[in-house]
């Protein structure tokens, strides 16, 4: 097992540099994707590729990828990145982290005169963030045929929907030639911040990602009787709002019960006529349930039923329970997760395995391609917001476990590529 480290001060210098393209006077970054902004740090980013000797790739929902190549020109890439798109209120690392990373492995392995089997390539997703244009993700959803190119390309503005993602591309001039996926990846990692407080609560500088949270979002309708809220005898009512209000408690007990990996949440409740004397007569609500596991997912969904049918037979209410969106659980690649465990080791990083709350572009990568995170902390577990901070040190560690991960796979050769 080699044992190399990165020059963490140039990583650290250039997430600077990097976010000074969209620099907020509250010291975070806006940079929406397929922006000018965006435009000029995509610039930015090839121009230190090409510096390190990499040759570009834009494909034409506008994901780029820098290639350095391998011993074996045949073999195909490891991939390491992110996305270079921020939140309205961004910070300087969600996504431009795992870039930077991705350059930084590359100018390592330079400076070593390292030459590995495998091609590297570093990679940016065009639009992880989905905020000007959802949903996220999409650039490596269309990569991974989630999403139809032409659908992602006609995407609009949420909020100037005369503009479109594919029109927008092309005005930033990345609208490129190549086509999108059917690019061979033989492995893929991504470095992140961890976007939430476990890794600091813990004092540990990695985290080991085995996988990201499955999804299932629900819309119920809660339907009563509307009366006044006077002359009706507290017997005789059947008040949606007192139904929906045992619901919305029995969702967090589910949560509760499922922990400590379990998320549920009531985000959006509507209630009417909503009104101070009328008793509710319809209740409509979401629930947002998470969990690693399908078959735990499965049973909080029973749950939900269980508890929706039993608070509306107190009141004598009709509840309506819709699925809304699943996403399975995503584990990650057993093998290359070993990678990553055996690199954090090997460089002595103290390190937990860790559950992705959140989606991430490696999410549909796993879906073609052997693919596994690094997360590391982030102050105060705050992201999507101006003051999102991350440690030079933790980052420095995080791009470290990278590059032995990525050297691990770009060396280990498939049997059938051998020359014996
Ligand atoms: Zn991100």
């Amino acid at each position: 097992m080699r044992n190399l480290t990165v020059n963490g001060e140039r990583l650290w210098a250039s997430l600077m540099e990097l976010a000074q393209i969209g620099a907020t006077a509250k010291g975070g970054v806006c940079r929406l994707a397929a922006s000018d902004l965006d435009g000029a740090a995509r610039r930015l980013f090839i121009r230190w590729c090409e510096e390190a000797g990499c040759s570009v790739t834009v494909d034409h929902i506008g994901n780029i990828f820098a290639r350095r190549p391998g011993r074996n020109p045949a073999l195909p890439p490891v991939m390491a990145g992110s996305h270079l798109d921020t939140q309205p209120t961004g910070g300087r690392f969600d996504g431009a982290y795992g870039v930077m990373a991705g350059l930084e492995i590359v100018r390592s392995l330079n400076d070593l005169g390292y030459e590995t089997e495998a091609p590297i390539e570093i990679v940016a997703w065009t639009n992880e963030e989905g905020s000007r244009f959802s949903p996220a993700m999409v650039g490596s959803g269309v990569f991974a045929g989630v999403f139809a190119l032409e659908g992602a390309l006609a995407t609009r503005d949420n909020t100037m929907p005369g503009l479109t993602l594919g029109g927008e591309l092309e005005r930033i001039g990345f609208a490129g030639p190549a086509p999108v996926g059917m690019r061979p990846v033989g492995a893929y990692f991504e470095a992140h911040i961890e976007q939430g407080p476990i890794l600091e609560a813990a004092g540990l500088p990695v985290g080991i990602v085995t996988g990201a949270q499955g999804q299932r979002w629900y819309e119920v309708t809660v339907t009563g009787q509307e009366a006044h809220a006077g002359p009706t005898p507290m017997k005789r009512r059947h008040d949606a709002l007192v139904g929906a209000a045992r619901m919305i408690d029995a969702v967090n007990n589910i949560g509760h019960a499922h922990a400590p990996h379990a998320c549920a949440t009531v985000g959006f409740v509507q209630v009417s006529p909503n009104s101070r004397n009328t008793i509710p007569g319809h209740v409509f609500f979401t629930v947002d349930f998470r969990h690693p596991q399908d078959d735990v997912l499965s049973a909080m969904d029973r749950e939900l039923r269980d508890a929706c049918a039993a608070a509306a037979e107190t009141q004598a209410l009709e509840a309506l329970v819709e699925e809304f969106w699943y996403f399975p659980p995503t584990p990650f690649d057993p093998a290359l997760v070993g990678r990553v465990r055996e690199a954090a080791l090997t460089q002595g990083y103290p390190h937990q395995d860790i559950i992705s709350g959140a989606g991430h572009d490696a999410v549909y990568m796993a879906r073609v391609a052997p693919s596994a995170m690094i997360f590391v902390p982030c102050v105060g577990g705050i992201s999507h917001n101006e003051i999102e901070d991350a440690l030079p040190a933790d980052l420095t560690a995080g791009c470290n476990v990278l590059l032995n991960a990525v050297l691990d796979s770009a060396d280990t050769v498939p049997a059938r590529n051998r020359i014996e």
